[in-house]
């Protein structure tokens, strides 16, 4: 297909009288002037995002959130009624939003009770059609990361795209698979600025790939898919880039609290060791009564509960010192009204 030519693509830059793409030359309503189209390639968020990344900036996608780059990639490999994608839950739940949308079938891997890729992952893999698994490291809701070696086994043995959505790595003591890129070609890195950047309101997510992967995802990409406001917060993000290790410590520090704190009630059985910004629980009474007593006291967590493999669980965001004494105290009191037989 010929990808849409946008007035932005036909004249770079800005001309004293630019009369090409009607938009408004008088200003915007409202305080602030948004009136000219942003730039369709978002070159100076990834010229920025190139150097802290150490990657080239072909090699960067940026998508209105990562689910618009989940969407995209599913819509870059599949034909409609026809193809499937793999994913391992219990996992984000988008991709099988983005398969379910755009009529892909879905080939389930679980994973093990303790959230890895089971030992036969590759082998059934690379007996697949399909198009391209998605792998969640650290993964959401189990917190973990996924081991090393089994997606290196991944990346050898399957013909689709692997796709690993890092969106908590700013969290995990591992490096990115972004350094991995040179090495294999059907490699997908996913990372966004919704959570170690505390951006999530601006929506903006990243893929990372080879330059022509890129370009692919460029081309059936909607023109103007990242707004003015979101590149300028974006820009501003960047280069405020040296705040981000402060906030992962703090809430790192945090997690480290709520865990220690969590593990003297009786009313959890098992919190499930975190690479990530929260913490997924299991406990010993019923968890969804646990979430509806939270949420009656004003503190909203996630319940799991019905995800594969996490039959009692709730999934705990790690929020400021205050809100995680709130909901430990929260959970003491809940605890001491239903004590654990
Ligand atoms: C939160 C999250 C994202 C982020 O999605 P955005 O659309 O960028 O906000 C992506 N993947 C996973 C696994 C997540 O938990």
């Amino acid at each position: 297909m010929q990808a849409y030519s946008s007035a932005r693509d036909e004249f770079e830059g800005m001309a004293p009288v630019m009369l090409d793409a009607n938009e408004n030359s008088l200003g915007s309503v409202g305080p602030d002037n948004f009136s000219r189209y942003p730039d369709p390639h978002q070159r100076a968020i990834k010229a920025d995002l190139a150097t802290l990344k150490g990657v080239s900036p072909d090699q960067i996608f940026l998508g209105n959130g990562s689910d618009e780059a989940i969407d995209l990639l599913v819509r870059l490999t599949c034909t409609p009624g026809q193809d499937s994608i793999a994913i391992c839950p219990p996992t984000y739940g988008m991709y099988e939003v983005a398969a379910n949308l755009n009529d892909v079938r879905i080939e389930r891997l679980p994973l093990t009770p303790d959230f890895q890729l089971p030992a036969n992952a590759p082998a059934i893999l690379a007996a697949s059609q399909a198009k391209l698994v998605f792998l969640c490291s650290p993964n959401n809701p189990t917190g973990n990361l996924l081991a090393q070696e089994a997606i290196e086994t991944i990346l050898a043995n399957f013909r689709g795209l692997v796709i690993v959505d890092e969106a908590y790595a700013d969290f995990a003591d591992a490096p990115s698979w972004i350094t991995r890129l040179a090495e294999f070609p059907r490699l997908v890195v996913m990372q966004t600025f919704s959570k170690a950047w505390g951006l999530a309101g601006l929506r903006l997510g990243v893929a990372y790939a080879s330059p022509a992967l890129i370009g692919y995802l460029n081309k059936i990409k909607p023109p103007y898919n990242i707004s003015a406001a979101t590149q300028q917060h974006a820009l501003a993000a960047l280069a405020n880039a040296p705040q981000l290790p402060e906030m992962r410590a703090e809430l790192l520090q945090g997690r480290e609290w709520l865990g220690a704190q969590l593990t003297q009630l009786p009313i959890v059985e098992h919190i499930f060791p975190s690479d990530a910004n929260f913490l997924l629980v299991r406990f010993r009474v019923d968890a969804t009564a646990t979430y509806d007593a939270l949420s009656s006291r004003g503190i909203v967590v996630r319940n799991r509960t019905s995800q594969p493999g996490c039959a009692g669980c709730l999934r705990l965001t790690v929020g400021t010192a205050a809100e995680n004494v709130q909901l430990v105290q929260a959970l003491a009191e809940i605890g001491s009204q239903n004590p654990v037989a």
